[in-house]
């Protein structure tokens, strides 16, 4: 055999460590350190990008589902953070951004319109057909019995005051332009973009 001085030395270090690691009881440990490592739980997920529905800061999410989405299979949400690679929040969350797992998975969670008809104490579920098409309804009666054209000194204004509109804060640029230009459209004034809720 032929062993040079760096050979020995790197060679006898190997056995007096192995030895030594041997001599302590630690001789399985690196079978041991092995099987207790958990595969990484988001390697069988999808990735999909989102805006924090909290408030208008409007972070960036990611939000991890789990389920093969085959038919008849249901993804399931099993974990969100934040997105590294958003201008805003570079992947920080605020303490509602961290929680926001447990918003999807709620069980008061809101996920059909609700209709209190007047003189009831009740919310009943409706369909999105019928809650769209009474706001839809009341709004035009409402623009119909109260827009103003011009003052009573003949000034052109247009303007619908006695209906209000409250829009969402996560929306993105896009959507917030649209919202605004449907509502001034329809002359009204009273709008706003909630900001904490
Ligand atoms: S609630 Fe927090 S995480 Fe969500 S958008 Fe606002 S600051 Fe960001």
């Amino acid at each position: 055999m032929d062993l040079r001085r760096r050979g020995f030395i790197q060679l006898t270090g190997a056995g007096l460590a192995a030895s030594t690691l041997g001599a302590i009881g630690f001789g399985s440990s690196g079978d041991a350190l092995a099987a207790a490592v958990r595969p990484f739980k988001l390697t069988a997920t999808k990735e999909t990008r989102n805006t924090c529905t909290y408030c208008a800061v409007a972070c960036g999410i990611l939000v991890y589902s789990a389920g093969d989405r085959a038919k008849n299979a249901r993804s399931n949400i099993i974990h969100i953070e934040g997105d590294p690679d958003h201008p805003v929040n570079r992947g920080t969350l605020c303490p509602k951004g961290s929680a926001l797992l447990d918003v999807v998975h709620a069980p008061t969670r809101l996920k059909q319109p609700k209709y209190r008809a007047p003189g009831s104490s009740e919310f009943k579920v409706v369909s999105w057909d019928f809650a769209l098409e009474r706001i839809a309804r009341l709004m035009k009666q409402d623009r119909d019995a109260n827009f103003v054209a011009r003052t009573a000194a003949g000034a052109t204004v247009n303007r619908w005051l006695t209906t209000g509109m409250l829009a969402a804060s996560a929306s993105s640029t896009e959507t917030s332009y649209l919202t605004w230009k449907v509502v001034r459209s329809m002359g009204m004034l009273v709008f706003d973009n909630q900001a904490r809720v």
